[in-house]
């Protein structure tokens, strides 16, 4: 008999259990990947992301062909694909991992129950992550809105899979479709700006592997340290191979774990702690799934934000604000495709506070141009950023992005990296620019003599506003 295992954000053979389900129940899998991006609802993958899955994909393709099977893929909608397939293929089941995304969650349960009616075999599975979002609450049953306590509970309760190894061969059939090829997916950018990407990721789960290998024999040793140094490779850099399910999440913790010695201890368990925000995002996803479009704290739905000029919006997206640390994240998150997520929050800041700019346009820019664009952390983190969220900075704490960088730049070398053209200022001229008029005159006369919004100004307008939104409330 066979069984279709629905490939989705699990692009791994390791440690799947929608496949290892197929193979324990004596089914020949076939693997299909159904592309249907309009049932994403408004958070259709965006550009950066499809560059990735295109690889991820390719690379998919490539291991299962090793092992004698292929990935057979199709454009949308699912569950008329699906349909068509268990027909054609006299396939008697279908598995596969589970995905939290609001609308997501909303089309599985309709195809899993239309697929049941029709006497199929059906089953999903966690594959993506440690807890999954309804299995932690409060004593009160209710799901949690803070970090620590919601972290305290995950931890007493989790009991994590082992890790399972991809099989080295698996059962093949013919019969049925062969599918689309994946170009026809139109995943990969038209005009290559994704080019330098490639210099930086190797999507696929043997990229994977190496980043955490990479990461247990690196960074990892210096993790609590040097986890808020954009001018190093301080952090893992797994977040779009987590995203896609390249890896299990706890196959990062159960590698972590086997190289826990005197020394590393601490830098493992704030590692596991991260991956903890994660799962938080996951929680909150799920159990309030109105946040990536509108205020956790309902207090700031009045709140006084300025309409973004286009200029200005896109003077913040191409890191041509002025101000040397905000320019210099968002560049690397346009070249590279990531960002340092101490960055992250400077620009975050600088967007939602000192221009008082809604945080849906910083999700949204993030979306696009993020490979690892997950709506669950994205909104955590944006909403944490703005102080509208769940456990948030207060609005009231607004960022110095001077003053951050520099203390998580003190060599000016992650600006100098990105923003090139200040390379030839001296350290201390490098994060604030401005205070050297004629510096920056003789050596970078192109870059902004001013940030597009003065920090000073920006902050005590942000607070002013923050203030009259209090006084409403
Ligand atoms: P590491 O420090 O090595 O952490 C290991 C893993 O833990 C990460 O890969 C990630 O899966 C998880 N993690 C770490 N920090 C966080 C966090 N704060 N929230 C959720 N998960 C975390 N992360 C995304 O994966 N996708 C997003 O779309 C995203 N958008 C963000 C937007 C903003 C405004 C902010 C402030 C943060 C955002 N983050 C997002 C969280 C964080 O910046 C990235 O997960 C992190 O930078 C990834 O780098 P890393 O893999 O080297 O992290």
């Amino acid at each position: 008999a066979t069984a279709l295992v629905w490939f989705r954000n699990d692009l791994r053979l390791a440690d799947n259990p929608a496949l290892q389900a197929a193979l324990d129940g004596g089914y020949t899998p076939v693997p299909v990947y159904i592309h249907a991006p309009s049932e994403h609802g408004e958070w259709a993958p965006g550009a950066a992301s499809n560059a990735w899955l295109h690889r991820s994909l390719d690379a998919l393709s490539g291991t299962l062909e090793e092992r004698g099977s292929r990935l057979r893929l199709f454009v949308g909608p699912s569950l008329d694909t699906l349909e068509t397939l268990v027909a054609a293929t006299g396939a008697e089941a279908v598995f596969w991992n589970r995905r939290y995304e609001p609308a997501l969650e909303q089309r599985d349960t309709r195809i899993k129950k239309a697929l049941r009616q029709q006497g199929l075999h059906v089953e999903s599975f966690n594959s993506a992550l440690l807890l999954e979002p309804w299995t932690v609450s409060t004593k009160q049953g209710t799901p949690f809105r803070v970090f620590t306590p919601f972290w305290k509970a995950a931890l007493a309760q989790w009991r994590i899979p082992a890790c399972e190894a991809a099989p080295a061969s698996l059962p093949s059939s013919d019969a049925g479709p062969a599918g689309v090829s994946l170009d026809a997916l139109k995943l990969a950018p038209a005009l290559d700006w994704d080019r330098a990407f490639w210099t930086h990721w190797q999507p696929g789960e043997a990229g994977a592997e190496d980043a955490l290998e990479a990461f247990v024999e690196g960074a990892l040793h210096a993790y609590a340290d040097d986890r808020d140094r954009p001018d190093r490779i301080g952090t893992s850099r797994l977040s779009p191979h987590l995203h896609f399910g390249e890896i299990a999440a706890w196959r990062v913790v159960h590698t972590l774990e086997e190289s826990r010695r005197a020394g590393t201890a601490a830098h493992i368990d704030t590692a596991i702690k991260e991956l903890g925000w994660r799962e938080f995002a996951h929680h909150l996803l799920h159990h309030f799934p109105e946040t990536p479009a509108s205020n956790f704290n309902p207090r700031f739905d009045g709140f006084d934000w300025t309409p973004p000029s286009r200029a200005d919006l896109d003077a913040w997206r191409a890191g041509r604000t002025g101000v040397p640390i905000v320019d210099a994240g968002l560049r690397e998150l346009w070249t590279t495709g990531w960002m340092h997520n101490r960055v992250r929050m400077i620009v975050g800041s600088y967007l939602t506070k000192h221009m008082r700019v809604h945080w849906r346009h910083g999700a949204e820019w993030f979306w696009d141009t993020l490979v690892d664009a997950d709506l669950a952390s994205n909104t955590l983190g944006w909403q944490w950023v703005a102080g509208t969220g769940a456990d948030a900075a207060p609005y009231f704490r607004v960022f110095n992005p001077v003053t951050q960088a520099e203390k998580f730049d003190p060599d000016g070398a992650y600006i100098a990296r990105w923003v090139p053209e200040l390379a030839a200022l001296p350290v201390p001229a490098r994060s604030a620019p401005w205070r050297f008029p004629e510096l920056l005159r003789d050596c970078a006369p192109d870059y902004p003599t001013h940030p597009i919004v003065d920090l000073a100004k920006g902050r005590d307008a942000a607070l002013e506003a923050y203030r009259r939104q209090r006084e409403r409330a």
